[in-house]
């Protein structure tokens, strides 16, 4: 593959199903990451996965024994932060529906949150991320946030993910409760948005033609790198089959069975 990766300066590489399964680094991908620093490539992780900060991503991600700061580790809580920081938000009355976790992130970048439940009235804006912990009251206020006007914004808009026990609900049945209770608008915040992707290039600093995005699912990886007008690879080691890759009218320019150089 190093023909294919040699023709670019810089890659967005999405984590789950591409780097790691299950918590286990693929077989290649430390080798891939450290082909990449020893040719000057620069590179992202780009994922959809906002169970924890972009900060503690990269911790993970070193402990594993992967090259990575925390500026190279884009999620929808980035995109947020970004949009926030760009004005389109206002930085000001903003309630955020995650683990504390992330709120303390969200914090810690000088963005203020409302925290009193009662206070939703004075919502311009909503942040809803699922989270072992979130509950009816969570819903509850979330819903009344969205019918007094707030903005409805969604870390993903995926219904399920898969679990050992079973596919358990994702941020996108959250998203659909909350729409039932009140029809709203939602803005997703991740893969394939437009937005994401871009942050991810203004990151890399580079030309979208010196870009190649390397993930392992069809609907948000390779679309939205196609819609960004990124070259894509889809690699085989995550959800995606040869079989799916082939019938999907989704199509990456590359397919990879895996990130061996
Ligand atoms: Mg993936």
């Amino acid at each position: 593959m190093k023909r294919i990766f040699s023709k670019f300066k810089g890659f967005i590489i999405d984590l789950d199903g591409v780097m790691y399964l299950d918590q286990k680094l693929l077989p290649f991908a430390k080798s891939f990451i450290n082909f990449l620093n020893k040719n000057k490539k620069k590179y992202i992780f780009l994922t959809n996965d906002s169970s924890v900060s972009p900060y503690d991503y990269s911790i993970i991600l070193r402990k594993l024994g992967i090259i990575c700061s925390k500026e190279q580790v884009v999620t929808p809580i980035s995109n947020f932060i970004n949009i926030i920081k760009k004005g389109t938000i206002p930085k000001k009355n903003i309630m955020v529906f995650s683990s504390n976790k992330l709120k303390n992130f969200i914090r810690k970048e000088n963005i203020d949150i409302i925290t009193e439940a009662n206070k939703f009235k004075d919502s311009n804006s909503i942040l809803v991320s699922g989270h072992i912990d979130f509950n009816y009251k969570d819903l509850m206020y979330a819903s009344l946030c969205v019918q007094n006007g707030a903005s409805l914004y969604a870390t993903s808009i995926d219904n399920s993910y898969p679990t050992k026990l079973g596919n358990v609900p994702a941020t996108g049945s959250i998203i659909a409760a909350i729409s039932k209770t009140f029809p709203a608008k939602v803005v997703n915040l991740g893969k394939p948005s437009k937005k994401i992707f871009a942050l991810a290039i203004e990151r890399l600093a580079l030309d979208k033609s010196e870009i190649l995005t390397i993930g392992d699912n069809l609907k948000t990886d390779i679309h939205g790198s196609n819609s960004a007008g990124i070259k894509s690879a889809l690699v085989l080691t995550g959800k995606t089959t040869m079989t799916m890759a082939k019938k999907s009218k989704i199509k990456p320019d590359y397919i990879i069975k895996n990130l061996k150089i």
